[in-house]
């Protein structure tokens, strides 16, 4: 996307290009979100810069529904299968995007990757986006929600330099809590920028590498579950 608004000369023919990439990927992300509800998966979109946790964050959550849920994962990198690799021998279905350079997953990508996947026997799909604070808020993948990971190792005001993602994410995940002191973290400056960037979200101070904080993520993810089921498909 970045390469075509880069060559066209005036605004207004900016926002025509954006609005029909972002059409096009609507139709098809409809189309997910149907086959998604059919199967009674829920889909979650995971989001933030590169490194700050969430193939680690995976490779806990695949090990603790292991036996419970039956997890699937689409993991997207811009080059290499090094994450997929990492997560690959668990009890999950993963299926690795090489997007050759291209800085988000979208939802024709995602569509081509849900082929490939077993999805009657699937309870909950994780997107593991590319790492990038931008462009991945703006496509919608077919998914039931976005969440953010934060590591308290990139600096507290990144919500407020990158609203667009957390806002549009359903929760929040202060990842390697850990490190919180070694990082100079302050925490209630933290909170304070999550608060006005990403005011209705859900917060999880959580350590993927130390297992903190994972419980009570998982029973927010298995109430959203309850809740997508309840309704009717
Ligand atoms: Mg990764
Ligand atoms: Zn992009």
């Amino acid at each position: 996307m970045k390469d075509i608004i880069l060559n066209v000369p005036s605004s207004p023919r900016v926002i025509e290009v954006e609005e029909s990439i972002l059409g096009k990927n609507q139709h098809a992300a409809d189309q997910n979100r149907r086959l998604l509800r059919e199967h009674g998966i829920l889909a979650v979109n995971l989001m933030s810069s590169p490194g700050s946790g969430k193939t680690a964050l995976l490779e806990t959550l695949l090990g603790r529904l292991q036996g419970q849920l039956k997890a699937a994962v689409i993991v997207g990198d811009c080059a290499t299968d090094n994450d997929g690799r990492r997560l690959a021998g668990r009890d999950a279905h993963v299926v690795q995007i090489t997007t050759g350079g291209y800085c988000h997953l979208d939802a024709e990508m995602t569509a081509q990757a849900l082929a490939q996947a077993p999805l009657p026997e699937i309870d909950i799909l994780f997107i593991e986006n590319v790492g990038n604070l931008v462009c991945p808020a703006s496509f919608d993948l077919g998914e039931d929600f976005k969440i953010a990971l934060l590591s308290v190792t990139e600096g507290e005001d990144k919500p407020l330099k990158y609203p667009s993602l957390f806002s549009r994410a359903a929760a929040v995940i202060v990842n390697k809590i850990d490190l919180a002191a070694a990082a100079e973290w302050d925490r209630e400056r933290a909170m304070a920028c999550l608060r006005d960037a990403a005011p209705g979200a859900a917060i999880f101070e959580a350590s993927a590498k130390k297992g903190i904080g994972i419980d009570a993520l998982l029973d927010w993810l298995r109430s959203r579950m309850q809740e997508k089921r309840r309704i009717p498909r």
